[in-house]
């Protein structure tokens, strides 16, 4: 894939909701590279502006920043970790998994999710709960555990290798949901860094979206956008035989209608369609059972013109996620599309068609 340095980069970093610092250090020092002026809400998301005509419309894109994970919540006397998580996960996917305690200095401890050996079956019963699971760091004791450098409240982030399938068209990794959001951003700045656009493009990330989409409230309340586009890993169902599963590998960008905290904007839809369509770009209509930071930007000042552009990506909220790069470029050519045709006429289609 393009700018695939970037991208695995931002994979591996380490941070859960609360602890986004080594992500947004990574992230604002890109930013700079190639905005007009940094902002920041005061919990940590950071964006880029680039500026347009004066009085032009302001379009916002965010990804987040957070990724689901752990926190370290305690010590048992025999040195295991207690955890809880930050994020909706399924614990049943947890047991038996490399995960890494951080450091506030960045430092890795290295640690599983142990699991009982059908040996010892009768004595007691696997976990299904991610709050159940322990994490053995190898610490002999509760002391020994607190003298390696643990401390209440770090953060706990599963350990994977980031691999390329054996066709070259999908890449598992961790945390695609939501530095794949991340990455689009950086890469959307850079590339239209020395562009003539009718429109101010705000791009950057927010905070805390896993534990209830809280960078997107501050973030989208001081930039006030005309319009707020959120760039995020959604569930691709297409591995599942269920009625609820939404979303096909290959089949493009997501657009989508229908959530637990926003009914796609009417204007927008009709944008995005409209817009996919002159530029023969993929897209696939999808519904999902959990929200994105589009859902709360849209209830910010009167109202915000906000949706979604979705990646369809497979397992996402477990150790690990696999995503398909025709979707990725699918997702990449709409954003570009959209930042070239919006300017004040396209804005008030938008606005009107409520
Ligand atoms: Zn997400």
């Amino acid at each position: 894939m393009n700018n695939k340095d970037l991208y695995y980069k931002l994979f591996d970093l380490p941070g859960v909701a609360g602890g986004e610092h080594f992500v947004k250090d990574f992230v604002k020092s890109e930013l700079e590279k190639y905005s007009d002026e940094i902002v920041m809400d005061k919990i940590g998301s950071v964006f880029g502006i680039k500026h347009g005509p004066k009085g032009s419309p302001v379009v916002m894109f965010a990804g987040h920043m957070d990724e689901v994970g752990a926190i370290v919540v305690g010590f048992k006397e025999n040195g295991l970790i207690k955890m809880k998580s930050l994020g909706g996960m399924n614990g049943k996917v947890f047991s038996s998994q490399h995960m890494n305690v951080i450091l506030e200095d960045g430092t890795k401890i290295p640690g599983i999710t142990g699991t009982v050996p059908p040996h010892l079956k009768e004595a007691a019963k696997n976990a299904d709960e991610f709050d159940d699971l322990l994490l053995d760091i190898g610490a002999d004791n509760e002391d020994h555990a607190k003298e390696l450098g643990i401390k209440i409240g770090d953060m706990i982030v599963p350990e994977n290798r980031i691999v390329e399938t054996i066709d070259g068209k999908k890449v598992i990794s961790k945390a695609v949901d939501d530095r794949w959001g991340c990455g689009m951003v950086i890469e959307l700045m850079k590339d239209i860094k020395d562009l003539d656009l009718n429109c101010t493009v705000v791009a950057g990330c927010t905070v805390q979206e896993e534990v209830g989409l809280r960078g997107a409230q501050t973030a989208s309340q001081m930039i006030n956008p005309d319009i707020f586009i959120a760039l995020d890993a959604s569930p691709c169902g297409d591995v599942i035989k269920s009625p609820q599963a939404w979303g096909k590998f290959g089949d493009g960008f997501l657009l989508r209608f229908l959530d637990r905290v926003a009914v796609m904007h009417k204007g927008m839809k009709k944008l995005f369609i409209e817009t996919a369509k002159d530029n023969d770009i993929k897209y696939q209509y999808f519904y999902s059972a959990g929200g994105t930071d589009a859902g709360k930007a849209q209830l910010s000042h009167s109202g915000i013109a906000a949706a979604t552009i979705g990646l369809p990506t497979r397992y996402i909220h477990s150790t690990t996620s696999m995503f398909h790069e025709d979707d990725h470029e699918a997702a990449k050519a709409i954003v570009r599309a959209l930042v070239k045709k919006i300017d004040s006429n396209v804005l008030k289609e938008v606005h009107k068609n409520v």
